[in-house]
C-alpha cells in the first residue's frame, strides 16, 4: 500500500507586506505541486481570503484552502469572547466568497484553551495544529487538550530526528540544503512550510525602505550564523534562530528533493479533510 501524506502551506497574511510577491509564491508553490501531482492543503487567513478571492478560488480548484485565523494574531492573547469572534469572522469570510472551510490551523502553531470546542460551534471539523516537539516551548506551559472530546479531529504536524524537530521546512533548512536527506523520515504523514520562505528574505522584509532592508539583511545573516552556531554546538535552538537559514532558492531546492523522494516511495498526496474523514470514525 503507498504511503498516504498531507502537505500543507501556512500562507499567512498575502496583503501585509508585498501582494505581488506573496502572491508570486504562491504561484511557485502551486508549479511545484503541479509538477509533482500534489494535491496540498492552505492555510489561509480570513482577511486574505476576502482581498484575494481571485487566486483563493483557484487554489481551491485542485487544493484544498483551510482557515488560518482572520489577521495571523497569536490566539492565547485574546480574550474568551475575543477568540470566538476571531474564529466567526474566519469562517464567515469563507462564506463571504461561496467556500465551505472545515479545516484550521493556529497563527505561530499556538493553541487557546477551549479550541476545539469554539471550532466545533463554527462548523469546523478538524484541527492540524499540535506539534509534539520540544521546539514548541508552548505546549510545556499548556499541555495539549484531547480535541476528539470537543468534537474536532486533530490533525497533528509529525516530528522527526533525535532532536524531535517538527517536520517543516524550517526544520530541513536548518539541517542544510542537500545534508537533510538522510534525516527524512521513512513514513512522512504530515509536513508543512510557509510561502513566504520561498523568498530569499522572509515577510518581513518586504514592504521595507532599502535603509531597513539592509538592516533586515544584516540581522538575517547573523540569524542564519547564530542558528547554525547554536546547532553545531548542541545548544538549544528556537524557531526564530531557524528562519534565516537557506531561504529562496535554496529553500524551493530542498522542497524539489522532498517531493521527488515521496513520488519515488509512491506516495499518495491527500488533503487534509480527506485525512480527517479517512479517520473520523
Ligand atoms: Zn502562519
Amino acid at each position: 500500500m503507498s504511503n498516504l501524506t498531507c502537505i500543507t502551506v501556512d500562507v499567512d497574511q498575502i496583503n501585509q507586506f508585498d501582494p505581488i510577491k506573496s502572491r508570486n509564491h504562491i504561484e511557485r508553490v502551486l508549479e511545484l505541486f503541479n509538477e509533482y501531482g500534489v494535491r496540498g492543503t492552505f492555510f489561509i487567513c480570513g482577511e486574505s481570503v476576502i482581498e484575494n478571492q481571485d487566486l483563493v478560488k483557484r487554489i481551491a480548484q485542485d487544493h484544498e484552502v483551510a482557515a488560518h485565523g482572520y489577521f495571523h494574531r497569536n490566539l492565547r492573547r485574546l480574550k474568551s469572547h475575543e477568540l470566538k469572534q476571531e474564529i466567526r469572522m474566519t469562517h464567515e469570510a469563507f462564506q463571504r466568497i461561496g467556500m465551505v472551510c472545515s479545516g484550521f490551523r493556529c497563527p505561530h502553531l499556538v493553541i487557546p484553551a477551549n479550541l476545539g470546542q469554539v471550532l466545533s460551534e463554527h462548523g469546523f471539523l478538524y484541527d492540524s495544529s499540535q506539534v509534539n516537539s520540544l521546539f514548541i516551548a508552548e505546549k510545556l506551559v499548556y499541555p495539549f487538550t484531547n480535541m476528539k472530546v470537543e468534537g474536532i479531529i486533530e490533525i497533528p504536524i509529525q516530528t522527526f530526528t533525535a532532536l524531535n524537530l517538527p517536520l517543516s521546512l524550517s526544520s530541513l533548512r536548518l539541517l542544510g540544503p542537500t545534508r537533510f536527506v538522510k534525516y527524512i523520515p521513512e513514513t512522512v504523514n504530515n509536513f508543512y512550510f510557509h510561502s513566504w520562505e520561498l523568498d530569499r528574505m522572509g515577510p518581513a522584509s518586504q514592504d521595507l525602505s532599502r535603509r531597513g532592508n539592509a538592516v533586515h539583511q544584516t540581522k538575517m545573516k547573523y540569524d542564519l550564523l547564530r542558528g547554525y552556531w547554536d546547532f553545531v554546538t548542541g545548544r538549544s535552538t528556537t524557531p526564530a534562530d531557524l528562519t534565516g537559514r537557506n531561504m529562496g532558492e535554496e529553500a524551493i531546492k530542498i522542497i524539489h528533493i522532498l517531493l521527488g523522494k515521496l513520488v519515488q516511495q509512491k506516495t499518495r498526496f491527500i488533503t487534509c479533510s480527506e485525512w480527517a474523514d479517512a479517520h473520523s470514525t
